[in-house]
Formats: structure tokens, C-alpha cells, sequence
């Protein structure tokens, strides 16, 4: 499984950041940052679905395998 962040979308509530900051940072914009590349080990799964979904801007994607 992998993240991706459409940075075009987001728009910086940082509630991905706020959730899983394992997996997001903020700029100094205040947009966010994807931290992590490649596949996400099995511990985090269950926290970017949550992102994923929790995302207002619908910017992040899960992309199974
Ligand atoms: S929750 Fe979505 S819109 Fe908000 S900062 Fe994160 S990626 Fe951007």
C-alpha cells in the first residue's frame, strides 16, 4: 500500500498532520508534506486509511497494491 497527496488539492487544515504525524509534516505555508515514500509498512495502514479519509479535500489517496 502507498500514500499519495495531490498537493494541487489540499488546502491546509492540517487534520492529516493532526491525525498521523508519522506520516504528514506541514510546510511553512501551513500545506502538507508527505513524509513517508514507497510502500507503508504494515503498522501504518490502518492510520493512512484514516487520513485518507479524513482528508475535507479529498487530496490523499491510498493506492493499493
Ligand atoms: S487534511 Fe487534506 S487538505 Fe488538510 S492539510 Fe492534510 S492533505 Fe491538506
Amino acid at each position: 500500500m502507498r500514500l499519495h497527496l495531490d498537493a494541487e488539492k489540499c488546502q491546509g487544515h492540517n487534520r492529516c498532520y493532526a491525525l498521523a504525524p508519522e506520516l504528514f509534516d506541514v510546510d511553512d505555508y501551513g500545506q502538507a508534506v508527505l513524509l513517508v515514500e514507497g510502500d507503508l509498512p504494515t503498522e501504518l495502514q490502518e492510520k493512512a486509511r484514516l487520513v485518507a479519509a479524513n482528508c475535507p479535500e479529498f487530496a490523499i489517496k491510498v493506492l493499493e497494491d
